[in-house]
């Protein structure tokens, strides 16, 4: 939710957001208007990925902002085609055959599109996925974020039901929903989430003496997920540590990540392959070997463009398996 009482209209969110363009002055007189409930012309060139929330050093999550006032002026999709898509997306049957256990994983809808990438020892936990279990994210990129709102809350009581205490979250997503957006929406989520690399550092520090260290210097994509939930960042520097990977020092970092940049295309914003390519080439010329993944949609989105510049794509799962030895490293 946008925090207007901690906004001191310095406009940073604007003026450092790397999709709209706009001077100070103008991001001050275009967060005037929209906290006043007007629409600018921010609200189209927006992409949604999310960074302004970790951008603003007040913590008044402009983004929570101008995701109401696209829902609320159609920006992006209309009324009835929001419908349409929560319709598609949303599991109405009673909810059976679901595991009880301590620890259980849930792994979005990429137990069907990925299971390449969900193999192996570190993926053997009981898990859950599929339809009742969907994070919503995407209507809040779509310009529909109270759908997603809707039905964060039927999301967290089916994890529950499993009567776990932890929930393992293979994708980014999944874990920004739970440990960030949800606490916001005023909803208690009754287990602890795990991130994605909180559970890989975790199982390679207990198989610490089996490590093989990779040796090679990588970059990091960052995802646009990841903008909610930056508490967790140092488990991602925990893991290349652990296994040996080198994370070079680039523009397109940290707090500065350049999202896939996709989402341009599902908004109807543009072509997103000279940032694409912008991304790619800032990782190459910092001396990364291959850029290291987080979200498999990052690699799907990415893969052509780093294809053509020979640079691989690697999912973050799949370091800690070459680390075990369970896959080939990667022979750059
Ligand atoms: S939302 Fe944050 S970054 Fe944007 S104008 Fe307000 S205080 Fe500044
Ligand atoms: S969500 Fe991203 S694209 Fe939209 S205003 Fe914030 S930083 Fe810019």
């Amino acid at each position: 939710m946008f925090k207007q009482d901690l906004c001191n209209l310095c406009g940073d969110c604007l003026v450092e957001c790397q999709w709209i363009d706009a001077d100070r002055d103008q991001a001050i007189e275009w967060m005037r208007l929209m906290i006043a409930g007007e629409t600018t012309p921010a609200l189209q060139q927006c992409i949604t990925c999310y960074s302004c929330n970790e951008i603003c050093p007040q913590h008044a999550n402009p983004f929570d902002l101008l995701a109401s006032l696209q829902e609320k002026y159609r920006v992006f999709i209309s009324e009835e085609a929001a419908f349409a898509e929560e319709a598609k997306y949303h599991f109405t049957r009673e909810l059976t055959g679901y595991p009880q256990a301590e620890t259980v994983m849930t792994v979005c809808a990429f137990e069907k599109t990925h299971a390449h990438l969900i193999q192996g020892e570190l993926y053997e936990l009981p898990r859950v996925g599929g339809k009742p279990y969907n994070c919503w994210m995407l209507f809040s990129h779509w310009g529909a974020e109270s759908v997603q709102r809707k039905h964060v809350q039927e999301m967290v009581d089916r994890l529950a039901l499993t009567g776990v205490d932890e929930v393992v979250c293979f994708h980014d997503d999944c874990y920004a929903v739970l440990a960030g957006l949800a606490p916001e929406f005023g909803i208690k989520v009754p287990f602890r989430p795990v991130h994605l690399a909180e559970h890989l550092v975790r199982h390679l520090q207990v198989n610490s003496h089996r490590i093989k260290p990779l040796d090679i210097d990588i970059a990091y994509q960052r995802p646009c997920a990841s903008r909610h939930t930056p508490e967790k960042e140092h488990f991602i520097d925990e893991l290349f540590e652990l296994v040996g990977a080198r994370r070079v020092e680039r523009v397109y970092d940290r707090k500065q990540a350049m999202c896939c940049a996709s989402i341009m295309l599902l908004l109807g914003n543009g072509d997103p392959r000279p940032y694409q390519e912008k991304n790619i080439l800032d990782a190459k010329q910092n001396g990364a070997r291959a850029i290291v993944c987080l979200c498999p949609m990052c690699i799907g989105n990415l893969s052509q463009v780093a294809a053509e510049h020979d640079m691989p794509l690697v999912f973050l799962g799949d370091i800690a398996r070459m680390a075990l030895g369970e896959i080939e490293p990667l022979h750059t």
